[in-house]
């Protein structure tokens, strides 16, 4: 049965004196496609939950636990098991084609296991771990943040040959999983450091820490392997944080992009971006997470697609 019913409700305008909320994720979507933030903000349900979302945030809580010491090192592995088990079971998981299950949870308990002695090497004193931000960026208008990790280093911390934080000074880190370590370009530009680089600087004096010298993306790899006995275990690694830095123009540039968001989501614009031909992100579930639910139609008539309810949007 077609469903007609009109959802355009999602899109709708909202007025200046409304809060609008945004979050770097938010701003990525918009980054490949404002129609898929629309959704998102509007709690529209992907089909499935990506296998690698549930990857992560499995690595995630170990990761968590083994620094807040409610995880032992020893048990990282088991704890990452149980988490991915517990996570997969919550729902439609949407697979990569790449990797069954199987392989991605040999992976994760690798990089699990080898977390504490990468962690250690850092040599870094943390003071906050997945800590709330609230960034204000203009009127009634504000990005929520979560970051991973904030920490004190303990020794001088180089990088490129150069002192990138002396001992005492503040630094940020995001933990990463992804099938290639991030290059400097990324790293360098990233808009989500570039908010937790801020909030951390606007909330430091409160927090007794010095403004940040240094942020980066601590990566967990996961190799391309098809067998959960395959020799390409041996390179699933944690890399070498490509340390990084932030100016005032590379914040005043983020902000001012956020503030271009969240006038769109003010005006309602939530237009369809199809992206380049053979990888749209309209055609992949690993590159948007509403590919086969997207309405159909264009904002002068949206209509659901055809095996589809409401229901099985909201
Ligand atoms: S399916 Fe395409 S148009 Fe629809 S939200 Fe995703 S990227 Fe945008």
């Amino acid at each position: 049965m077609t469903a007609y019913f009109n959802p355009s409700y999602i899109f709708n305008p909202v007025s200046d004196d409304t809060i609008v909320e945004l979050s770097p994720t938010q701003i990525l979507k918009s980054q490949v496609c404002n129609r898929s933030l629309g959704y998102y903000r509007a709690r529209v349900k992907p089909m499935a939950t990506p296998l690698n979302l549930v990857f992560g945030s499995a690595l995630h809580w170990v990761i968590e636990g083994f620094i807040k010491g409610y995880i032992d090192r020893d048990e990282m592995a088991r704890h990452f098991s149980e988490e991915f088990f517990r996570l997969s079971m919550s729902g439609l998981i949407s697979m990569a084609k790449s990797k069954t299950r199987e392989v991605n949870e040999v992976i994760g308990k690798r990089l699990a296991e080898q977390f504490p002695a990468f962690y250690d090497n850092l040599g870094l004193r943390p003071v906050i771990i997945e800590g709330a931000f609230k960034l204000k960026i203009g009127p009634n208008t504000y990005i929520n943040l979560v970051i991973d990790f904030v920490g004190v280093a303990e020794r001088d911390i180089i990088f490129d040959g150069v002192v990138i934080a002396k001992k005492g000074d503040t630094v940020i880190l995001d933990w990463k999983t992804a099938a290639t370590k991030e290059g400097a370009l990324f790293a360098g530009i990233a808009l989500q450091l570039t908010f937790y680089w801020e909030a951390v600087r606007l909330a430091c004096q409160s927090l007794g820490i010095k403004e940040p010298s240094a942020c980066g993306f601590a990566s967990g790899l996961k190799p391309n392997m098809s067998k959960t006995d395959s020799d390409s275990l041996m390179k699933a690694m944690w890399q070498p944080v490509q340390w990084t830095k932030r100016t005032r123009s590379d914040v005043e540039e983020a902000f001012d992009y956020a503030r271009v968001v969240a006038g769109r989501i003010r005006r309602g614009e939530f237009h369809r971006t199809s992206g380049a031909a053979y990888n749209s992100p309209c055609e992949s579930q690993t590159r948007c997470d509403y590919a086969g639910l997207c309405l159909e139609g264009s904002k002068r008539g949206y209509r659901i697609p055809g095996v589809l309810t409401i229901a099985d949007l909201v």
